[in-house]
């Protein structure tokens, strides 16, 4: 069987440039590869909607804003299939099933989870949707059977728990699901990227990001407002490269040819970070050089975009049809579930047969 990816976001704002670094343009480049027979990306608003009770207007404005970001950022649907989560409710029957196979002191160790619990100060009061959201994106996962899970370091929780389950179901209802790989970005810088005030992980949350559609005046202000290293203060003394928000983002962004362009100077980054802390570079001119870098990466993917708005129903067209292939294929993985489950009472003559002869000696 042919190599198929699913992977998504969630519709909670527009996409950054953490989603850019961390799976999105890795997702783009995989879909040109044509190693993949199917691939299937997903504006996850059901999972948005797990910690947005209150605030569904905010899901469902941002599922077309993700939309459009995904076209802008090169996602091809000729190539892949677009679909948003709560148009496939196979999803939803699947994670009932999936529940029973995980223990609720499993779903409280997760890491991912913990955390996000903490940021949304939910400590003593989790939404229970909230708490099972990873069990149903092993139904997403599963769902479309698919080999390959591209996505940010913050994902490895979920595919843990996802495996857990294929394995678990596996054992007791006989091989029906496909076992999962999780693929990281290969740079480290890109696995989690910072947030522009230092803190851990850019989120859409958090209010820390650089958006995809950013307009140039603001990607400047941003880039110019950022974290760096806070003893680094006159331009003599020497800096921290580790923890620098300004380096950490070259490093996901920049290349060997930013720099003939913008900041000759310097060969590589390696050159520039060892000034950096020899002492003798100031925060500005490093600065001014990752916003050269930035709005080249930038200005195409906003200029696609613009191009996408103009015809926004066409875009509301992509998502239905995606989602109605989509609904297709899962509707093929439940029945192969309840198959599995011996849930398929009325489609098993055995069962039938055995049962009258039970009452008929
Ligand atoms: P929310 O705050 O609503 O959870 P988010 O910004 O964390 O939003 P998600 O939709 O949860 O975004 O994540 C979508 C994808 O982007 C996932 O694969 C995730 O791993 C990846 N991702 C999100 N933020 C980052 C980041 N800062 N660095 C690298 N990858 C990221
Ligand atoms: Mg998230």
């Amino acid at each position: 069987m042919g190599k198929i990816i699913l992977t998504g976001d969630r519709p909670t704002g527009k996409l950054h440039i953490g989603h850019y670094v961390g799976s999105l343009r890795r997702r783009v480049e995989l879909q040109n590869s044509g190693e993949y027979e199917k691939i299937f990306i997903m504006i996850a608003d059901a999972q948005a909607l797990t910690d947005n009770a209150d605030n569904p207007e905010k899901v469902r404005q941002n599922v077309i804003e993700v939309a459009l970001d995904y076209l802008a950022c090169g996602l091809d649907p000729a190539k892949s299939t677009l679909l948003i989560q709560s148009q496939i409710p196979q999803l939803c029957e699947l994670s009932f099933y999936y529940m029973n196979l995980v223990t609720v002191s499993r779903l409280q160790r997760n890491p991912t989870v913990k955390a996000e619990i903490q940021m949304r100060n939910f400590e003593a009061s989790i939404p229970v949707g909230f708490f099972c959201y990873p069990i149903s994106q092993a139904a997403d996962i599963t769902a479309f059977k698919a080999t390959t899970v591209p996505v940010g370091e913050d994902q490895m929780p979920m595919l843990e728990q996802t495996k857990e389950i294929v394995h678990k179901f596996n054992s007791v209802y006989g091989e029906t699901l496909v076992d999962p790989k999780i693929l990281l970005p290969e740079e480290e810088a890109c696995l989690r990227l910072p947030g522009t005030d230092g803190k851990a992980k850019m989120s859409k949350s958090l209010g820390n990001c650089i958006y995809l559609s950013e307009e140039p005046d603001e990607i400047k202000k941003k880039v110019m407002s950022m974290y760096t290293d806070p003893d680094h203060i006159r331009v003599q003394d020497p800096g921290k490269i580790e923890g620098n928000t300004v380096f950490t983002y070259l490093d996901a962004f920049c290349r060997p040819e930013h720099f003939e362009r913008y900041l000759p100077d310097y060969a590589n980054l390696e050159e520039l970070k060892a000034h950096y802390q020899r002492g003798g570079l100031g925060d500005v001119k490093v600065k001014r050089f990752l916003n050269e870098v930035l709005q080249e990466t930038l200005e195409p993917i906003r200029t696609r975009r613009k191009e996408f708005q103009k015809d926004i129903p066409y875009v509301y067209e992509v998502l239905k049809k995606g989602s109605e292939a989509a609904r297709e294929v899962a509707e093929q993985t439940l029945q192969e579930v309840r198959n599995a489950m011996k849930i398929n009472y009325f489609d098993d003559a055995e069962l039938i047969r055995e049962q009258s002869e039970k009452y008929q000696g």
